[in-house]
């Protein structure tokens, strides 16, 4: 096997007249003479020349779209316009042969419709080349900000006999034959003879166990999949999605609030210095696509802008009382344009409420604290209740443009007896979460995490709007092809 460079590395490269090897897919092929080469380390592709009237005809006709090559020759400063170097091919040899009568990819613009249907090809486009670079460099900033703070990268199991929300919109674990699984006397599906000896599921948040983690190692994050089997065909839903998870002891909720803003920040600045080339391309892709809406649709600022702004604002942070109190003052709300009207204090917000306030009442992200205690869930650190009364919990949520919902976090209720009685309120077992319990018995202290889809966060930084185009392989409702 001969040595190979990348073409990043080419495309960057200070030496010119050296003998290389690169090797990739071929992108184009104009003329008989000029191959653009990609091989997946940029966005950008390298142009090779080739000698035709001293190759091989037959040769030639195989080099066509999508098929795989390996090219030696000699690297110079370019002699056309639009690239710094090229290679003079000396050596060109057919790895994969590529029919262009059979091969699903065209050399021109094709639906996401279509490439989602063609997902196991679909990398090989410029789109989705730059989408998986920039989500490989997100998770990797995620890693490093949280490693450069001293936080310990803890794996929860993705196996569990509980539900974190009790939203029971869990995938049933089991080792049972369907067509004839054990039964009780009273004629119940018997689960103590399945395999973990009681009804499991995949985890729908590593939070709970990442709280025990905290109260001893003080700082930890969780980063894996995550399992919901809603029924929502949306843009920004997965059956299957990544969720960040930290946790930290002695946090509040500012302290809370503090630290995902930070991280927000530094894995959107990680990504445009280091994909500043994937960037500019998903930059130039969705300014396009938005010529084909009306003007008052489109956005205002392009998607580098967008990110730009976003790091350099601080995001407005306010109560979920003083946002209901804009909603119901807000045109929309008056002209009767939401379809949800906002009736007052204690409606959950909608996403139609969450993006007036994101991306017309401030124009920037939001943080929402301080919801209604009835609309969360049980482990959130219950407040005094205000002066009028309303009970809330110390909840927040970051809404950004375009996305809605990216975070959902708060400070946790350590006060044992505070907790056991909003789990009988509202019916969540206590015996079976007695572990979770336990870290409110012994040596409890206020803490507080939130949850990072991190596939949001993907669709944020690269103006996709389409969760499912943000994920190699999406699961949603009737899919797991692949
Ligand atoms: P939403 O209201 O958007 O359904 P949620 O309130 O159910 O969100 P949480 O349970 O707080 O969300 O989960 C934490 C984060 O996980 C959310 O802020 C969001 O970024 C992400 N998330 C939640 N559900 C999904 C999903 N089905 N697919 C992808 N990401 C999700
Ligand atoms: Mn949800």
């Amino acid at each position: 096997m001969s040595q190979r460079t990348k073409i990043k590395a080419l495309l960057e490269s200070e030496k010119t007249n050296i003998d290389i090897t690169v090797k990739g897919w071929v992108r184009a092929f104009r003329q008989n003479r000029f191959i653009a080469l990609n091989d997946g380390s940029t966005n950008n592709n390298l142009q090779i020349v080739v000698d035709f009237e001293n190759t091989d005809p037959e040769l030639l006709k195989r080099i066509t779209f999508g098929a795989a090559i390996s090219v030696t020759g000699e690297l110079i400063a370019s002699l056309g316009q639009g690239q710094k170097v090229e290679v003079v091919a000396k050596d060109i040899e057919i790895l994969g042969d590529c029919n262009p009568d059979e091969f699903p990819l065209q050399p021109k613009r094709q639906t996401l419709e279509f490439l989602r249907e063609n997902a196991h090809l679909r990398f090989r486009t410029n789109t989705f080349g730059a989408i998986f670079r920039v989500r490989n460099t997100l998770a990797f900033a995620v890693h490093q900000f949280f490693q450069e703070r001293g936080f310990i990268y803890l794996h929860t199991p993705i196996i569990t006999a509980s539900d974190a929300e009790g939203a029971g919109e869990t995938f049933h674990v089991t080792n049972f034959d369907l067509d004839n699984p054990p039964k009780t006397e009273t004629g119940e599906i018997d689960f103590k003879q399945d395999f973990f000896g009681r009804p499991t599921n995949l985890t729908v948040s590593g939070q709970l166990e990442g709280e025990l983690g905290a109260m001893a190692l003080s700082d930890i994050y969780t980063f894996g999949p995550t399992f919901r089997a809603e029924n929502s065909n949306t843009t920004r839903h997965l059956a299957e999605f990544w969720m960040i998870e930290p946790e930290v002891a002695f946090n509040d909720l500012v302290d809370n609030m503090d630290l995902a803003e930070d991280m927000l920040k530094y894995v959107i600045k990680y990504a445009l210095d280091k994909n500043k080339d994937d960037i500019e391309f998903l930059t130039q892709r969705l300014t396009e696509e938005e010529k084909q809406k009306p003007q008052n649709e489109r956005s205002e600022m392009t998607l580098l802008e967008k990110l730009q702004f976003c790091l350099t604002n601080d995001f407005e942070r306010l109560t979920y009382t003083e946002a209901i109190n804009i909603l119901k003052e807000s045109t929309p709300n008056k002209k009767k344009k939401f379809v949800y009207p906002i009736e007052g204090w204690g409606t959950d917000l909608q996403s139609e409420h969450e993006r007036y306030l994101v991306e017309k009442h401030f124009k920037k992200p939001v943080i929402l604290t301080n919801y209604p205690k009835a609309i969360k869930a049980f482990y959130m650190r219950q407040n005094e209740p205000d002066a009028q009364g309303h009970e809330t919990v110390a909840a927040m949520d970051i809404l950004f443009p375009g996305i809605g919902e990216i975070i959902g976090g708060s400070q946790r209720e350590e006060r044992l007896d505070k907790l056991e009685q909003r789990m009988d309120e509202m019916g969540i077992p206590k015996d079976e979460l007695w572990w979770y319990l336990d870290t409110r018995r012994f040596g409890a202290c206020p803490h507080a995490g939130f949850g990072l889809g991190f596939e949001r966060l993907v669709l944020f930084v690269t103006g996709m709007g389409n969760i499912r185009d943000v994920i190699p392989f999406p699961r949603y409702p009737k899919n797991a092809e692949f």
